[in-house]
Formats: C-alpha cells, structure tokens, sequence
C-alpha cells in the first residue's frame, strides 16, 4: 500500500461472509473489489429465478440469537421488520396429526421457556420433566461439554424420552445442524441452544425472510460497498491467487462480469486476460472453493487438505403451488417425517403468509436430504403432496398446479463432533479466509453451517486484516 492511499482489498466470494467482509472492509475505509463467480449475489442463500416465479435457492429460517447478521443488515439498510417475520420459539405440529404443540409466549426469559412448558400440548408429563432436565442440566454445565461427543449420546446422558427426542430434539438438530442426531455434534448443538433457548427472549425468536435472500442482505450490502467507492462484479470467477515477491496478491479471474475491466474477451465469456494485485485478499468461498484455490499455494498445502475433508450434507425444498386461497393455519408447521412411508417432509412454510405476491406457494424442506433427492424431482414432489393432502387433512393439496423440487447438494458441511475448522488467518500475510467453515474463538464459539457464522466469519476475517495493517 502506498502511503495516503486507502487500502486496496479483494474479496472473493460474494456469499454472505463476502458480502459482510466486503461491506465491514468499505466502511473502514479500503478500497474494495467483490467479486462472485455466479450472476447473482448470495451464494448458498440467493434468488432463484423458477418459471418467472422469484423464489430462493432454499428456504431459510434464522434466529434472534443470529445477532451479527442482524447486525451488518441494518447496516446494510435493510428494514428488519419488514424484511422478516418474527415469531416466538415454537415447535408446531398440524393438530391431529400426532405431533405436539409447542409455542412460547412472548414473556421475559426464562418464563417463555416455561410457559411454553405448561401450555405444551401432546406432551405427557415425564416428556416435559425430561425438557425441563435438559434446561437445567445444560445450563449447570454452563452449555458445555468437557469432550465433544454425537447428539444422540448427549439426549441419553441428559435422560430424554424417545417422544420429546422425535418431536423436539431430532428436528431442530436437523433444523440447525443439517446433520443426523447420530452424527452431529453435541457441542455445537449446546452453543446453537445456548444462544437461544438458553438467552433471552428475543433471541429465541425465529425470523422467516419475507423478502427473497438476495435482496435481504447480499444485495444491500454491495450497494453500501459501490456508495463507498468498491467495486461489485457479479459474473466474475476467480481462477487464480498468487502472491507477489513485494507481498502483495494476485489475482487473475474471467466471465461476463468484468466485461467492463477487461474488454470484449471477458464480455463473450472467454477466458479473460483479467487480473489485478491488491494489498490483500479475503477467501470467502466456502471450504471446497477455498481448498481449490489453496492448492495453487504451495505454503498452503496442510490447509487445503484439512478443508477437502469437510464432508457435504445436502438440502432439499420444495415448492408447491396452489390456488391463491389455500392457507395454512399459522405460518409454518412442523412435520413428522417418515420416509418409510414416503413421508420427507419436515417443515411446510405458507409463504404467502411472508409476502402476498406468493399466495398459495407452500415451501416444504428436508435437511440432511441425501436419500430423499434420490427418488427424482417427479416422485418426491409427488410424495411430499400426498403428505401434506394426508397431514393436513386437505385432500386439495395433493395436486399443485406447478412445482419444483430444488436440491443443494452442498448445502452444508456435516457438522460432527470435534471438527478441526480452520482459522480466518492463513498464515500468509494479507491473505484470509471466510465462510460458514472457520472456527470460532473457541469450541463454544463454534457454530453451524448458518447464515450466521458465516457472517461472523467474514467480520471477524477484516477484524484480523485490519488489526494487522
Ligand atoms: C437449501 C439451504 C438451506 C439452508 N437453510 C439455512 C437456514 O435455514 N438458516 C441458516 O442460517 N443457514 C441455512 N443454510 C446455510 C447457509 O445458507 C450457508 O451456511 C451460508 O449461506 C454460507 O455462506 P458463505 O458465504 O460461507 O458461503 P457461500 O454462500 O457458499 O458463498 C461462497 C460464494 O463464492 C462464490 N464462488 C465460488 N467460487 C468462486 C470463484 N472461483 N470466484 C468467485 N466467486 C466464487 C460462490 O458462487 C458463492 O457465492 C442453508 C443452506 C442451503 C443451501
């Protein structure tokens, strides 16, 4: 960096780490270049256009606990009222359908927790003596386990009831992990708890994006970074990171979006002769896109292997449409899944209930998905309407005018016990890393593949960069 000149920052990678990395680096004051592979911003949490229908690549659901992602929203400018639905903990199934309901009323922490208790319904006793011992228990622990172990062993240790196990514990561990109780990590699923369950109120809260995923931060974000003199490519893949004898970085990258750097050749798709150094570079890619880029590095080698053993755990949603009337009681349900007999479904959302213009589209996901993706687009449609016609009680939704199954087969990493994560810091000065993967302070800092460590990630990497100038 030459003295008297604003830092010149690329970030890679225009997921939700990048779009908090780059929006944190402008507001420091560094000149910042962003730059995304896809055409549209947002990553494994974007806007997908289906048959002139703008949906999401995947229904998201996040929490009030998500406390720095609501953060670098509102600085972003976003109206966080507007832009989600908020509503109290709750677990709820179709009534009769043989689940539970479970709902917390909007009282300070912990009496939610305990009202919710009190009122549950299609809980017996011993179901909500065992909830109640898990609280407590954890809460002596101080969330905190002393060896990492699975969320199945922690349920036994904490004595939990098989019916409390498939109505709360296995869905949510789903729902927050993407990964089956026999493989998830106990650890993290006490930090998600912690932070929710276990905080006050308002962070129990779970918050349903009304607006499409693009538009609730990523795009919000680059424009803060373009008002504050960055640069925002969308359409513009990285293909190589080399470091400069003078300690600089390297950049060389192609596609339509640098049509305006880089001429008619990146204009037609081409392989451009793009490139350009900078002071520094963030890595917000996600850990198979990070390890990729790694590998160029020869110092980096260790690094790249530790990421390639992130295993990928899949998502599945799927979306229904129906007549502009149908309606669900409330805005999401619970389901109880049971693939068994073709039941895959494990939360509906009425996401006419989040935003008029989608009157009728019910969207129903399936975490850890692998097995259920095999069936076909065709046939898990088929089987996730005759569910909801059967659960639901209303023959009228075994036959949708239009659907679409979507499965993202990267979803997440497998979040399983004692996973080594990397750091934000490489090793090489001016180069880091940001994503849903890095590590937290500590083992109880560590989180899920979320929204939220990936944001964190990607504040806590220019934390790093600008401490080190
Ligand atoms: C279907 C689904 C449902 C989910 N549900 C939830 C949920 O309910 N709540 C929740 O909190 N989380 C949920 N998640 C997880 C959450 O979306 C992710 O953890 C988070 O979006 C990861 O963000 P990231 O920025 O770390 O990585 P990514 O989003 O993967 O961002 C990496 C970016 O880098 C870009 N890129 C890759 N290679 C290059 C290159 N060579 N050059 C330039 N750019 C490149 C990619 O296109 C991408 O945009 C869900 C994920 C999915 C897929």
């Amino acid at each position: 960096m030459t003295r008297g000149t604003a830092r010149t920052v690329a970030v890679v990678g225009a997921g939700w780490a990048g779009c908090a990395a780059a929006l944190e680096l402008a507001r420091a004051g560094c000149t910042v270049t962003l730059l995304e592979a896809a055409r549209t911003l947002g990553g494994r949490a974007r806007r997908v256009e289906m048959d002139g229908r703008q949906l999401d690549n995947g229904q998201h659901i996040m929490l009030g606990a998500y406390a720095e992602s609501l953060r670098v929203m509102k600085l972003a400018g976003v109206d966080l009222p507007a832009a989600m639905l908020s509503l109290p903990l709750q677990m709820r199934y179709a009534p009769g359908a043989g689940g539970m309901d479970f709902l917390a009323p909007r009282l300070p922490a912990p009496l939610h927790l305990l009202g919710a208790l009190l009122r549950a319904k299609g809980l017996a006793r011993e179901d909500k003596l065992s909830l109640a011992r898990f609280s407590t228990t954890a809460r002596w622990m101080d969330w905190q386990l002393n060896t990492d172990c699975s969320v199945d062993e922690l349920l036994q240790r904490f004595d939990q009831t098989p019916r409390l196990i498939q109505l709360m514990w296995r869905p949510l561990c789903l729902a927050a992990l993407n990964t089956p109780t026999d493989r998830a990590s106990a650890q993290v699923f006490l930090n998600v708890l912690r932070d929710s369950l276990g905080a006050r109120r308002k962070a129990s809260d779970m918050l349903i994006p009304r607006a499409d995923l693009t538009a609730l931060f990523p795009d919000a974000a680059a424009a803060c970074v373009a008002r504050r003199g960055g640069t925002v490519h969308a359409g513009a893949k990285v293909t190589a990171l080399a470091q400069l004898p003078d300690g600089r970085w390297r950049l060389s990258a192609t596609g339509a979006g640098l049509a305006q750097l880089a001429g008619p050749a990146a204009a037609s798709g081409a392989a451009s002769p793009w490139s350009a150094e900078f002071d520094a570079v963030i890595l917000a890619l996600g850990a198979p896109g990070t390890a990729a880029m790694l590998r160029g590095l020869a110092p980096l080698q260790a690094l790249a292997t530790q990421l390639e053993a992130f295993t990928p755990e899949a998502i599945t949603t799927c979306y229904l449409q129906y007549d502009g009337n149908v309606r669900l009681g409330i805005p999401f349900y619970a389901l109880l899944d049971n693939p068994d007999h073709g039941h895959w479904g494990q939360f509906v959302f009425d996401r006419g209930q989040l935003d008029a213009a989608q009157a009728g589209m019910l969207a129903v996901v399936i975490s850890a998905s692998g097995k259920a993706a095999g069936l076909g687009q065709a046939a898990l449609a088929a089987a996730i309407a005759a569910q909801l016609a059967a659960v639901l009680r209303r023959p009228e939704l075994a036959q949708p005018s239009w659907s679409r199954v979507v499965t993202e087969k990267r979803a997440t990493y497998a979040c399983t016990p004692a996973l080594a994560r990397p750091a934000n810091a490489t090793g090489l000065p001016g180069l880091l890393l940001a994503g849903d993967y890095t590590a937290g302070d500590d083992a109880a800092a560590n989180y899920p593949a979320t929204l939220e460590s990936a944001v964190r990630s990607g504040v806590a990497a220019v934390k790093i960069l600008l401490k080190n100038k």
